[in-house]
């Protein structure tokens, strides 16, 4: 069976690829089971040498991964050698743990007491279209520097750059069997993956609702799981912020890749006395934004994923929606919708409820940081957010109080590969990238070992 990949910009077909089913995930982990002890036996310092020359690799083939992540998924070019950069990124940060995945010793009576940082096996990933490489490497990097060994579902959309890049990753000398790309529905090939007896935990990036079915599939064998869902997140401004540089940072934040972001801050709330100063300059922005054709240098949004995915972000603009702001799109093929804010609204109404995916905002008002907080917080999602304003110590206070796994001040960037990411509530379940990702990709042995007299 073969599977069609359509390009968003220009609705053609991209390439066909072969469909995976349960017999192609099986032999795959199979023969991940066969690499793993061979693997995990790797002197540290030579699966770090190995992960940085995957970096090299990847590196070498930069402008061709991009354009290829850009054709597929319908990034801007500029933002596609960004998100491949990171993937280089990635790798190489990784790729100084096998050296430092250090143990403890701990005092008792009658020997000594010392911990071992073990892979866990045959590691399981399932990724979504919105990132495609970049979200697969913040859990192959480190589940591979661990000792583990990998099959990787992408996307469905989007399966081509993972395709490559296990080339790559063959070329540049890991052994095979240690990471594997099955490109198959996640219905089939996902749940066959999370249903494996050989797997011995998944990490999942996608929407909250197939990660809850994930949870639930993977306590059968009691596998680890890790996931990394949806968001609705805040950007709460306040009346004494720099208003100019709040605005003009909004739109980007909420449709870079077209809003199809789990950490868009989509939700823009802002203080009553500032609310029409803040309109102005993000009508502005938001008209001066340049949607187009995602391999033009100058595209700053390209077009949705797919046909399906703009007919549901269109459900939440209806002809009677308060649409404040409406930008610009193509006409013709392509999948495009224009980025567009809905103000004012109220943080029930559903397109402030919902992740939308897309590139709608919505702007709610409020009344003083108490009102700030409990709006930010009145979501069952928590995973980033931003606070704009001068006062240190509200900023202190209100980052304290919203329930959100990721925050930034006077700034709406939350993802570096040196620092934890990740959900709270229904947003997620551990942590991705920095220190934390290792955690979740090896397991703690305890042994006493005796030292008194036999
Ligand atoms: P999705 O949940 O539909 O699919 C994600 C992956 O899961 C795909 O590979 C899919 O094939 C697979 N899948 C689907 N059904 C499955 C099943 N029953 N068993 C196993 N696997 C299955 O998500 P999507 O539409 O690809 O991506 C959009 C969603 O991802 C949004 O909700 C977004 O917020 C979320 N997301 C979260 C993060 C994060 O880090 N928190 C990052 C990016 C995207």
């Amino acid at each position: 069976m073969s599977h069609q990949v359509i390009e968003p910009a220009t609705e053609q077909v991209l390439e066909e690829i072969p469909r995976a089913g349960e017999e192609e995930v099986d032999a795959a982990v199979a023969r991940a089971k066969a690499a793993f002890p061979a693997w995990r036996a790797v002197a540290p310092g030579d699966r770090a040498a190995l992960l940085r020359r995957i970096a090299d690799a990847v590196e070498a083939r930069l402008e061709d991964l991009s354009v290829l992540e850009a054709r597929n998924a319908g990034k801007p070019i500029r933002d596609a050698r960004g998100e491949i950069g990171m993937v280089v990124e990635t790798f190489r940060y990784y790729a100084g743990a096998p050296e430092r995945l250090l143990g403890q010793t701990i005092p008792v009576a009658g020997g000594v007491d010392f911990t071992f940082r073990e892979p866990l096996g045959v590691v399981g990933l399932i990724v979504p279209w919105n990132f495609p490489l970049t979200i697969a490497s913040w859990k192959m990097a480190p589940a591979l520097a661990a000792g583990n060994t990998v099959v990787l579902k992408p996307a469905e959309l989007t399966p081509l750059t993972a395709i490559e890049f296990e080339k790559v990753a063959l070329e540049a000398g890991l052994p095979e069997g240690v990471l594997q790309v099955v490109s198959g529905p996640g219905s089939v090939a996902g749940k066959r993956l999370v249903e494996h007896p050989d797997v011995a935990k998944i990490a999942f990036t996608g929407s909250t609702e197939v990660g809850r079915g994930i949870m639930a599939g993977a306590a059968n064998t009691i596998k680890r799981v890790t996931l990394e869902l949806g968001g609705k997140s805040a950007n709460v401004v306040f009346a004494d912020a720099d208003l100019e540089a709040a605005a003009a940072a909004a739109p980007i934040a909420t449709f870079a890749n077209a809003g199809q972001d789990c950490c868009a801050r989509s939700r823009i709330l802002v203080e009553k006395s500032a609310f029409d100063r803040f309109m102005e300059t993000l009508e502005e922005t938001v008209e001066a934004m340049r949607v187009g054709d995602p391999l033009d240098e100058e595209t700053e949004m390209g077009p949705l994923i797919s046909a399906d995915q703009r007919s549901s972000v269109a459900s939440y603009v209806p002809d009677d929606a308060p649409v404040a702001i409406r930008g610009s799109a193509p006409s013709g093929p392509g999948y495009w919708f224009p980025p567009t804010v809905l103000a004012p609204v109220s943080n029930s109404d559903r397109a402030a409820a919902e992740e939308i995916f897309g590139p709608v905002a919505v702007v709610i008002p409020f009344s003083g940081e108490d009102e700030a907080v409990r709006l930010a917080n009145e979501t069952i999602y928590g995973l980033s957010g931003s606070i704009w304003t001068r006062n240190g110590a509200r900023a202190l206070r209100v980052a304290r109080a919203i329930e959100t796994g990721v925050l930034s001040i006077n700034s709406n960037s939350s993802v570096r590969v040196t620092t934890p990411f990740g959900g709270m509530k229904q947003s997620g379940v551990g942590r991705e990238l920095g220190p934390d990702a290792l955690d979740h990709y090896t397991e703690v042995k305890n042994v006493f070992y005796a030292t008194g007299d036999a």
